[in-house]
């Protein structure tokens, strides 16, 4: 495992954590589809992340 893989992962850990504090929210869709550019979602993120609309990059940036 490199460091930009660990990066990752602590990226949606914090993201997963964030999302659980809302747990008063219902949980949307995965989106199969990123909401900023349209590029396909893996299913492996999409089953990691419940209601995950945004791909590996654009989740990265928008953490930034
Ligand atoms: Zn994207």
């Amino acid at each position: 495992m490199d460091a930009v893989t660990r990066e990752q992962l602590r990226a949606e850990q914090r993201f997963e954590q964030h999302r659980k504090a809302q747990a008063a929210k219902p949980i949307p869709q995965s989106a199969t589809e990123c909401a900023e550019c349209g590029n396909d979602i893996p299913e492996s993120r999409r089953q990691a992340i419940k209601g995950v609309q945004l791909c590996t990059e654009c989740q990265s940036l928008s953490e930034k």
